[in-house]
Formats: structure tokens, sequence, C-alpha cells
């Protein structure tokens, strides 16, 4: 009961944080790639934060700590911080090189699925973003312009074909093979933060699961999330398809 209380008050902690700091950003920023920038900067440094929030978060909730009295028993409690803190520390490091899908991230008032009951569900959740460029000249999908760290979801139930740090352009990326009516649809999700993604390959997921979070990796200037759509091999315009499907 009390491991997955902290971790919410932590991330919870965490995430306020970089909202915070994060503001001002935009405010002064001439642009939407000094925000971005400027985020993700933010989350880097944050990641040895963390860990420092962890036990300081931890201290004043452990009761035999206001036993300690004598210098001794402070100086041994202090070092069991300390021990504590570092394994913490490598547990962070180590979920961080992995490149798995074991980092937790803030989703405020977002669902952590998509909401809807349809076959076809919206991957990022209403109102949380702005319509940017569709395909057309070379561009194989549709700019859906929103804050990083907004959760992204699975447009419809199928087979993950790939998840990776980084494929090409699209940086970190999921894409999922699904059949919706008997066609073949094949969507892609691209652009996402660095550690988000929450799906591995040939991983069954389903319509409006949680797959991963808005960024700016690959060939991306701001923060969004890059979707593709095909049925039966040939390239839909997202937006559209949305609107005349999901639900
Ligand atoms: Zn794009």
């Amino acid at each position: 009961m009390v491991k997955p209380m902290r971790s919410i008050v932590i991330f919870g902690a965490v995430g306020a944080l970089v909202a915070a700091v994060a503001l001002p950003a935009y405010a002064a920023s001439s642009g939407p790639v000094d925000a971005a920038t400027t985020l993700q900067q933010v989350a880097v440094d944050d990641a040895q934060s963390l860990v420092v929030a962890s036990a300081a978060t931890a201290s004043p909730l452990d009761r035999s700590t206001y036993g300690a009295t004598t210098p001794e028993e402070i100086a041994t409690k202090k070092a069991e911080e300390a021990a504590k803190a570092r394994a913490a520390a490598t547990a962070a490091a180590a979920a961080a090189s992995s490149g798995a899908s074991s980092r937790s991230f803030d989703v405020g008032n977002y669902a952590l699925v998509s909401p809807g009951s349809g076959e076809v569900r919206y991957p990022l959740p209403r109102g949380s973003y702005t319509q940017g460029r569709t395909i057309g000249g070379g561009h194989n999908g549709a700019d859906m312009l929103a804050p990083q760290g907004t959760p992204i979801y699975a447009a419809a139930a199928g087979v993950v074909r790939a998840s990776a740090e980084s494929i090409g352009g699209y940086g970190v990326a999921v894409m999922i093979d699904s059949v919706i009516g008997g066609q073949s649809v094949g969507t892609t999700y691209g652009h996402m933060t660095y550690g988000s993604r929450q799906v591995q390959a040939g991983q069954t997921v389903s319509a409006g699961q949680l797959i991963g979070f808005v960024g700016s990796t690959g060939r991306s200037t701001a923060n969004h999330l890059h979707f593709e759509v095909w049925v039966n091999g040939g390239l839909y315009e997202p937006y559209g398809w949305l609107a005349a499907n999901a639900g």
C-alpha cells in the first residue's frame, strides 16, 4: 500500500515542478521550439533531483526518524537515508538507460484510457490538441499539436508492429496494425518523449490503450503527435478519418 502511494506523490510533485518551471518559459518564449527545448532540458535536469525529492518526501513520514536522539543514532539514520537514496538513484538510472517502457508520467487530469466506447478512438484527449498540418507534399500524417507529456492512446485495438526509441525521422515511435470492419488499418504515432513508450513490439493493445506521451523527438521542432492512418495500404487523411470513425 505504501509504495504505490509514495510513487504517486513523488511523480505528482515532479510534474508540478516541471509545470511551474515550464509556464514562464512558454510565456517568455518567442516560439514553440524554444519552449520545447526548455521543457526537455527541465525534464533531463529533474531526473536527478527526482531521487532527492523521493528521499526528502519519505523522511518526514518515517516515524523512527524522530526516535533518534543521540548523535550516534542520528548519524546512523542519516547513513540509512543516504543508502536508500543511492539505491533509488541506481534504480532510476537503470530504468532510464534501459529504454524500456517503465517510466512513469504525470497524466494530470487526463484519463489513462481514451474516453469513448467505439472501435476507433482519438489518439489524444479531446480538447488537448490543436490541428496542425496534415498529409500532402510528402508529409504522411496529421500533426496534432499538444504539450509535452500529453498521453497518446491507441486509435484501435491491434498488435504493435514497431515500438522503438528511434525510428528514422519519427523519433520515438509506435506503429500498430489493426483490423477494422474487415479492413487492415495501420496507425503510426511519432515524436514521442524519450522513455515514454508504454508498449512493446508484438504486444496486443486495446482501443484507447495508453501507448506513450507527446514529445518532439526525431525530425520535429515542436511538441506534437505525428499520426498516420493507412487503410489497406493506402494513406488516409487522419483528421477526416477520426471525425468519421472515432467515438
Ligand atoms: Zn508530421
